[in-house]
């Protein structure tokens, strides 16, 4: 990706070097909302284990390797990026397009969707508007995924951006909405539909970048190849060796590509409508 000398974005909120650790029990605030999910007939014991608070907010900046701190400098491009096309497109529909923040941190995080260890992977929180990357994800990417290249963390962090999107125009709030009302073999299908529209948005923010020739020879493989091996039946094939395609939660490998690739030739909102499709 072109992407040398082109603009930072300003959202990014950089909490490397700080692990977030804290006190178990994590004080009132913790304890009302254990309360509340014992009187709602859950089981706050994993809240518990889970709560913790950012605990070392020191404000000393993070020393990364000058690898690092370029992969940092490239996301932010890319944040940048999506800032733009997003802000036009929402515009043209009569609407304001909201920035979402960027969170870079290293091992364990805080946000407001709980706390996230390295195991993760990047995520997006719609409770706070924020994306969260570990940047050793890109080499997760390059070694236990096989798809490196730049344009392949682009794709993670266009993806991410797409939860935003969704999160903005109430898609992920609808699909939510359906979580207690119906199975989890159900339910599954909604967040599969809610993941390939991800990829699809991922895919227009995509079609944008080579229109303002950010794109160079190789990045759009580069992305397809991304999206197909995060696919839930390739990754199922590596870690247990077989698949389960009811519980899949974001799509096989074809249909990640595929979703990513007609966002990327259309540019256009309305053929994104994945909950609304026969076939995926
Ligand atoms: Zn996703």
């Amino acid at each position: 990706m072109r992407w040398k000398g082109r603009r930072e974005s300003g959202n990014v909120e950089d909490r490397r070097g700080r692990t977030a650790k804290g006190m178990v029990g994590g004080g009132i605030g913790s304890i009302i909302l254990i309360l509340a999910i014992y009187f709602l007939g859950g089981d706050p014991t994993q809240l518990i284990n889970n709560v913790q608070l950012d605990g070392t907010s020191t404000t000393s900046s993070y020393e990364g390797t000058a690898e690092e701190n370029e992969l940092a400098q490239f996301v932010s491009v890319v944040l940048a990026e999506t800032e733009d096309v997003w802000t036009e497109i929402f515009r043209q529909a009569g609407q304001n397009y909201k920035y979402p923040k960027l969170v870079l941190y290293t091992g364990s995080v805080q946000s407001a969707c709980g706390l996230s260890g390295a195991a993760t992977g990047p995520f997006y929180c719609p409770g706070d508007y924020k994306l969260y990357i570990d940047l050793s994800f890109y080499d997760e990417l390059k070694t236990k995924f096989k798809a490196p290249g730049d344009f392949a963390m682009a794709y993670v962090v266009a993806h991410e951006v797409g939860h935003h999107v969704q999160t903005l125009l109430g898609i992920n709030e609808k699909v939510n909405s359906l979580r207690s009302s119906v199975s989890e073999k159900e339910f599954n299908k909604y967040l599969v539909r809610l993941e390939l529209q991800a990829d699809y948005l991922a895919g227009v923010w995509a079609h944008y970048a080579e229109r303002t020739n950010l794109l160079e020879e190789g990045d759009l493989d580069e992305a397809l190849n991304a999206a197909s091996a995060v696919g839930d039946d390739r990754i199922q094939k590596s870690t247990q060796g077989y698949v389960v395609p009811e519980s899949f939660t974001h799509g096989t490998s074809e249909q990640r590509k595929r979703w990513f690739y007609k966002g990327f030739k259309s540019g256009n909102l309305e053929e994104g409508d994945t909950f609304g499709a026969e076939n995926l």
